[in-house]
């Protein structure tokens, strides 16, 4: 309940609500927020 996914469409990232980039995962979501990529490039685990 608590854990959300991040908020960038391509991502697959789970995130904690009190995470340092909000609804993001990371810096890379944060930015990449209003472009529309087919495969996410936060390097993070789930998205690769
Ligand atoms: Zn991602
Ligand atoms: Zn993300
Ligand atoms: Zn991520």
């Amino acid at each position: 309940m608590a854990d959300q996914k991040c908020a960038h469409p391509g991502c697959n990232c789970i995130v904690e609500p009190k995470g340092p980039y909000g609804k993001y995962c990371s810096e890379h979501c944060k930015e990449a927020r209003g472009m529309t990529e087919l495969r996410c490039g936060c390097q993070h685990i789930d998205c690769r």
